[in-house]
């Protein structure tokens, strides 16, 4: 019996990203995205059986809000409580965030209100800016001391930013290899 089952269904471009980056594994968008026109792509992508009956599900549940039991729309919307969900974790990035006690940044870890400032400042993607201008990367994201934290750095706003894992243990590699937290301080990347 088959345990993979094929779909065919256009999404936004948002949606193509986002299916892009929760694949941890490497899948260039264009292998499974065909643009159709500029708001519109098709994407092609086999999956589990497991998944296919949870979308099967999810029509059974939506069908007075999707009669048609659109898959596009139905993937639409889980993706969106998907990365709703992984925000939160990830950048703090809540509705009614509370009130945090400002620590003065002295501690290793990061407050979830630096957090969520961060990841909004740099539009949730790498803020690394080399020679060839900023890292595009948004998957892998971590937060970095600018200043590192065993060279004094604290946790706050003005001395975190986004970084891919690539460019993070890059920097962190330049630091611990030479000792010196000076020659890990890149020029701050003009915010867009
Ligand atoms: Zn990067």
């Amino acid at each position: 019996m088959l345990s993979n089952c094929r779909f065919l269904l256009t999404a936004s471009p948002l949606h193509a990203a986002l299916l892009s980056a929760a694949y941890t594994i490497r899948v260039e968008p264009s292998r499974i995205a065909t643009p159709l026109a500029p708001d519109r792509y098709r994407l092609q992508l086999t999956v589990s059986r497991d998944t296919h009956d949870r979308l099967r599900r999810a029509q059974a549940l939506l069908r007075h809000a999707v009669p048609s039991g659109d898959a596009a729309e139905i993937i639409g919307r889980a993706l969106r409580l998907l990365v709703e969900d992984l925000e939160r974790r990830k950048a703090a990035q809540v509705t009614r965030p509370r009130a945090v006690q400002d620590s003065g940044g002295t501690s290793r870890q990061i407050p979830a209100a630096v957090r969520r400032e961060v990841w909004k400042r740099d539009g949730a993607r790498c803020a690394f800016a080399g020679a060839y201008g900023r890292c595009r990367e948004t998957g892998f994201l971590e937060f970095h001391h600018v200043q590192p934290f065993a060279a004094g750095g604290k946790a706050t706003v003005e001395n975190i930013e986004l970084r891919c894992r690539a460019h993070n243990a890059f920097e962190a590699s330049l630091f611990f290899d030479s000792g010196r937290a000076d020659v890990v301080r890149e020029v701050p990347p003009a915010w867009e």
